[in-house]
């Protein structure tokens, strides 16, 4: 049993530097979860007080990545909230009146422009941490480098921009953020932070590290293990639905084997107690499967709404079809093409026969006896494929040594080209007579 809390309040808070890389998406999807799973709220901050490295243009495609994948938010820079604003950049002046607070009681002073916070010696800044447990720390631990000198705290730089350490207190406190869920590689940062809340006289929230997400050879995931950014994977082929899905079991399982689900599913059963400090393998085999179950499970509509762009970027004439006849013919194809990409390469037949042509020339077949079959075939009174494979089966059996795939491989290559395929009098009934007829023509006219 879980008990559910709806005062929770958690935030994802990218800095808009880049694109929405996997790390990121899955810290925004673990926030999200624990949000909806708990009818909390869940909360977008922009933190882009690195003016230098920070755009417009970043936020923006962090938003959309976050849209694709299904994430939606509660407060946020574009929607607003009772917490706002919600880009660190327009909250200087809260900052300033914090670390002002600080120096005037004696806990930060002045260097320049700059504002650093006070260290003091001796104060235990352990934490119980959700997934990571208890983490020891004293304030001692916090040396300059290379010397025994405790290090202060940067809180606001001397071009007046406050410090990530010090930002992130004040806005998790003011936006009355529960949980601070968050990278493994920011633990190293909290102790910092627990200092700053205490200063100000401020509860801790509580926190929740997720772990590393690692490549193939156990080291920690980036460009070299290929495509990191999540458009990257949607214009792979992967379907967000399944993103969501392989995202969410980096370090989280559902239990009794749940591996194929949907987002209500997930946040439904979602539980941070069950999130694992194990640093979590990218396997893209799995990612793979993942897809493929939810290419076959899709409704045929969407199904072709997800395949369509990639036929259209093939050049292939979609358009001089109803959605009926390519919904039909991906219905067919389900199963086959772990990708929505590889799904529209592998049935680009049933759009043109162009591609047919340039895959296929008939070489050292009895054009004769294969005439005499297809013949017999489009004589059928019914083209369905129950009579066209009854009409095989009768020639098969009336003709010695005859053998079924001797008629019906060449009649698969005529029809798609390919090697394999969707049972092959499935496929002519839905190309219907005349595209077959005219296909087998070409090829044996
Ligand atoms: N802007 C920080 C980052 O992107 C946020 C870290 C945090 O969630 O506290 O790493």
């Amino acid at each position: 049993m879980s008990d559910k809390n709806d005062n929770v309040r958690v935030r994802f808070a990218p800095s808009p530097t880049g694109a929405l890389h996997i790390g990121g998406g899955h810290t925004a999807l673990f926030n999200w979860l624990w949000a909806r799973h708990n009818n909390g709220k869940f909360i977008l901050r922009i933190e882009d007080t690195d003016l230098a490295r920070s755009t417009k243009e970043y936020e923006q495609t962090i938003m959309s990545g976050m849209k694709w994948l299904g994430l939606d938010w509660d407060e946020g820079p574009d929607i607003g909230g009772d917490y706002g604003p919600y880009r660190q950049s327009e909250r200087l002046e809260i900052y300033r009146e914090y670390a002002n607070k600080l120096v005037d009681e004696g806990k930060a002073y002045k260097d320049g422009e700059a504002i650093i916070f006070k260290v003091e010696p001796g104060q235990d800044i352990s934490f119980n941490d959700i997934v990571y447990g208890q983490i020891n720390v004293m304030s001692d631990g916090l040396k300059e480098q290379n010397s025994d000198k405790l290090k202060d705290i940067v809180i606001i730089k001397s071009d007046g921009m406050p410090t990530y350490n010090y930002a992130v207190v004040i806005d998790d406190h003011l936006m009355k953020m529960t949980h601070v869920i968050r990278g493994e590689d920011h633990i190293s940062n909290t102790p910092k932070q627990i200092l700053i809340y205490r200063a100000l006289g401020w509860d801790v929230p509580e926190f929740a590290h997720l772990p590393m997400i690692l490549g193939r050879d156990k080291k920690k995931l980036s460009k070299r293990h290929g495509a990191t950014s999540i458009y990257e994977y949607r214009d792979m082929g992967y379907m967000p639905d399944s993103m969501f899905n392989f995202l969410a079991l980096l370090g989280w399982s559902a239990g009794d084997d749940k591996e194929i689900f949907t987002r209500p599913q997930a946040a439904e059963w979602f539980e941070l107690s069950r999130v694992t400090k194990k640093a979590a393998v990218f396997d893209f085999d799995k990612l793979n499967y993942i897809n493929q179950e939810h290419l076959k499970a899709l409704d045929p509509m969407v199904r072709l709404s997800m395949i369509k762009p990639f036929w259209i970027e093939a050049g292939l004439p979609v358009s001089e079809h109803d959605d009926k006849y390519l919904a039909d013919a991906l219905t067919l194809m389900a199963g086959r093409g772990r990708t929505a990409k590889e799904m529209a390469e592998f049935s680009d037949y049933f759009v043109s026969f162009e591609p047919v042509k340039a895959r296929w020339t008939p070489e050292g077949l009895d054009k004769e006896k294969l005439n005499e079959f297809f013949a017999e075939l489009f004589a059928s009174s019914e083209w369905k494929a129950e009579a066209l494979e009854n009409i095989a089966r009768n020639f098969i059996t009336s003709h010695e040594g005859a053998k079924m795939k001797d008629y019906a491989m060449p009649l698969r290559f005529a029809l798609t080209g390919m090697k394999v395929s969707p049972g092959i009098f499935e496929v002519a009934q839905l190309m219907g007579k005349d595209e077959c007829e005219k296909r087998v023509k070409y090829f044996f006219g």
